[in-house]
This record gives C-alpha cells, sequence and structure tokens, in this order.
C-alpha cells in the first residue's frame, strides 16, 4: 500500500490535495457561522498555517531564484544579442497574447450580454483607484537602489539588475571566474531548496483550497452568473484553444504532454492566486519539459510581471458587463482603446491575488464607465482571481517554450518524454 502510494508523482498529489482541500471546503462552508470550527479548529488557525505558510515558503525562493538564475543564465548565454532577441520576442509574445485575451472576452460578452437587464441604480460606490502608467512602469524597471528592490521584491528591477550583472559577467569572464563559481553555486541550492519546499505542495494546496471554499460566499454568484460564464469561457478558449494552437503553429510541439506536465503549475496558481509565488515551480516544470533555465529564468519571471491574459479576459468582460448595465453603447474606438488599455493594465498588474480588479479602474476611466460597478463584481472576484491567476501562468509558460523553441533551447527528446529531466545546472542548459 505504502509503496503505492509512493508511486503516486507529485503533480498528481498535487491534484489529490486540489480535490480534497475542495471537498473539505464545501463540507466546511455549511458550517462557517460556527465559532467553534470558524476560529477554534480548522479556518483561522490549521488551513492558514498550512495555506499562508506555504505561499510564504514560496515567495520566500522567488526573489533569490530568480536573481541567481538569471545571472546564471545570462551569463552563460554571453552573446548580448541573443539576450535583445530572447527579451524582444517574449515581450512581443506577450503583448499579443493579451490582446488577443481581450478581444476574445470583448466577442463573448458582447455574445452573452452579462449586463443586460441589470439594474445599477443604488450601488454602493468603491474607492478602489489605481495610478499606474505606462511611464511608471517603465521608470520601476530601473533600480533606485537594486539592494532595496531585492529586498522589496521588485521583480522588474530585479530581472533588470539580473540581466546587467550577468552579462557583465560574461564579458569579464577570465577576471570574474569566483563570482561567476559564486553565483553558479548559490543557484544550485535555490534548485535544490525549490526542490524540497514543493514536496510540501500537495499540503499546502490542499490548505489553501480548504481554506478558499469554506469561507468563500456563493450567495453572490446567482446574480452574476451570466459574467461569471463569460469570464470562464474566455479563459478556457485562451487556455485550451489560443496556447495550444500557438504552441502548434510555431513549435509543432505537443500541447498535451505540455498540459500533462504542466497543470500542478495551474493547480498551484488557482490554490493561491499568485503569479509571483508561482515562478520556481513554473520554471521548474519547464525544465522538466526540456526547457533552458537560460530562457525559463528571465521570461518566466518577465512573464509574471508584465504578462495576465487570463486577469485581461476578466477586465474585457467586466467593462462590456458594466457598459451593458448602463445602457452604454461602446463603440468601435472604446473597444479598441479597452483593448490598449486592458494590455497596458495587464503590465501594470503584479502577479498577486486581485491586484487585476483594482488596474480595473485604469481600463474603466479610459472609456469613461463609472467605476461602481466595480463594486458588485468584486464580491465574486476571489474565485475568478483563481482560476485567471491559472491562465496567467499558463500563458507566460507557453511564450516561454516558443522563444526557447525559436532559440533552439528546447530539449525535445526531454518534452517529448524520451528522456529524464537532469538534475544538474549543466545536464539542464547544454544541448
Ligand atoms: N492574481 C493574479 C495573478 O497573480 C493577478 C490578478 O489578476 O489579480 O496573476
Amino acid at each position: 500500500m505504502i509503496s503505492r502510494l509512493k508511486e503516486i508523482s507529485l503533480g498528481n498529489w498535487m491534484l489529490i490535495g486540489m480535490i480534497l482541500g475542495l471537498i473539505v471546503g464545501l463540507i466546511l462552508n455549511f458550517y462557517v457561522n460556527d465559532p467553534f470550527i470558524k476560529n477554534v479548529i480548522l479556518i483561522d488557525n490549521v488551513f492558514t498555517l498550512g495555506g499562508t505558510g506555504f505561499i510564504k515558503l514560496m515567495k520566500m525562493l522567488v526573489v533569490p531564484l530568480v536573481f541567481f538564475s538569471i545571472v546564471v543564465g545570462v551569463a552563460s548565454i554571453s552573446d548580448i544579442k541573443k539576450i535583445g532577441a530572447i527579451g524582444g520576442r517574449a515581450i512581443l509574445i506577450y503583448l499579443v497574447t493579451t490582446a488577443l485575451a481581450v478581444t476574445i472576452a470583448l466577442l463573448i460578452a458582447g455574445l452573452i450580454k452579462p449586463g443586460v437587464g441589470l439594474n445599477m441604480v443604488g450601488l454602493a460606490h468603491t474607492n478602489v483607484t489605481t495610478n499606474v502608467t505606462l511611464t511608471d512602469t517603465v521608470l520601476s524597471m530601473i533600480p533606485d537602489n537594486p539592494f532595496s528592490s531585492l529586498a522589496n521584491g521588485e521583480m522588474l528591477a530585479v530581472i533588470i539588475f539580473g540581466l546587467l550583472v550577468g552579462i557583465i559577467l560574461a564579458k569579464l569572464r577570465d577576471e570574474t571566474n569566483v563570482v561567476n563559481d559564486f553565483f553558479t553555486q548559490a543557484n544550485k541550492i535555490m534548485m535544490e531548496m525549490t526542490r524540497i519546499v514543493m514536496k510540501f505542495a500537495p499540503i499546502g494546496i490542499f490548505c489553501l483550497m480548504a481554506k478558499t471554499f469554506a469561507s468563500l460566499g456563493f450567495e453572490g454568484i446567482l446574480p452574476l452568473s451570466k459574467y461569471v460564464i463569460c469570464v470562464l469561457i474566455g479563459l478556457a478558449i485562451q487556455a485550451f484553444v489560443v496556447y495550444p494552437s500557438l504552441l502548434v503553429i510555431l513549435t509543432r510541439l505537443n500541447p498535451i504532454r505540455f498540459f500533462k506536465k504542466f497543470f500542478s503549475v495551474m493547480f498551484f496558481a488557482f490554490s493561491s492566486s499568485t503569479s509571483n509565488a508561482t515562478i520556481p515551480l513554473n520554471i521548474e516544470k519547464l525544465s522538466e519539459l526540456g526547457v533552458s533555465r537560460e530562457v525559463s529564468s528571465f521570461t518566466i519571471p518577465l512573464g509574471a510581471t508584465i504578462n495576465m491574459d487570463g486577469t485581461a479576459i476578466m477586465q474585457g468582460c467586466a467593462v462590456m458587463f458594466a457598459a451593458q448595465a448602463y445602457g452604454m453603447d461602446l463603440g468601435t474606438t472604446a473597444l479598441i482603446t479597452v483593448i490598449f488599455t486592458a494590455v497596458m493594465a495587464s503590465i501594470g498588474t503584479a502577479g498577486v491575488p486581485s491586484v487585476g480588479l483594482i488596474t480595473l479602474n485604469m481600463v474603466f476611466n479610459s472609456v469613461g464607465l463609472p467605476v461602481d460597478a466595480i463594486g458588485i463584481i468584486m464580491g465574486i472576484d476571489h474565485i475568478l482571481d483563481m482560476f485567471r491567476t491559472a491562465v496567467n501562468v499558463t500563458g507566460d509558460a507557453i511564450c516561454t517554450i516558443i522563444v526557447s523553441f525559436k532559440n533552439k533551447s528546447v530539449d525535445l527528446d526531454m518534452f517529448k518524454g524520451k528522456k529524464k529531466p537532469g538534475k544538474t545546472w549543466d545536464d539542464i542548459t547544454r544541448f
């Protein structure tokens, strides 16, 4: 029996944790008002400890893992033009897929009309505000002080500083052997730490799911069910039609192979609602699919920061929902403005829970929609955040595979499962 349990892969354990957590959470939801259950036994203690504790462990890995692996990855590329090509391609694919995602959302919401017939009079005002502009995002890439950026987890600044250190290490190769070895070994330590932390993922996912579903209010979903359906259809199309098609058209790789390995990353993103904390797992699973860390260590953190296709889908649906509810007719120019601002909002949305709702203000403002409507969808946003985060991280991974493929950095035998993933940095990066 025990040996059978040992044969179950970590990914399947995560799935088991997710399903069990969902069931336990839904059962507890019936008793959520019982003070004993609520405060003493489960929700505020055991589940918070297991769930939040696990997210904290993952977050603990993010900055050192991203920084060391970008430095080592870039230093091993040595050709600056190649780094530029990887970055350029990744940003282009990120922007195009996000624009596509909003367009799909606008079309679906145009068809399903989630906001028609909703009475928007007397809605509570919401105070959510945002000041994120493109200029802010570009400026935030330059660290005032790289050490404080590292300490505060400012991802874009960490990426840029890591890139610069890596490029210079490659340039000064013979004069900086000691530092080079330091980074290579520090990176190995972080990779090993990631593998160890990941072993706790099934328990962490179980606790996160149980906690979320035990306290989730389902009453709010009914009047907004059409809106929820729109978002879910949009997310499903993006994840299971757009991404696989891109993978097949641009790389001829089998999307089923990808999803088989990648579902565990989606489960984790779903349970935690944060792309940022998913970065280590995403890089790890892609390397098991033969994707070189040279590319993924750079493009995954970049994607977790600037690429939010799932969030853009929610924002597209929310705009249509509000416009229909207020009886406003959005013309072509307004729709193009929505696509543009939603792409910008995706760049400005940090990969942490619920931020997409905050940057939604920016999209609403761009076409003069009253932000009050955000107040009604806020109640059910948590569950949608879970689904859209799973799509956000999938978009990052698909783009990374495409960019790596073009860069000849995917071990095709490993992708096809003909070869087992290597354990060392050299195994993973050398093809
Ligand atoms: N939770 C999302 C993420 O981390 C961002 C959002 O849409 O709120 O990817």
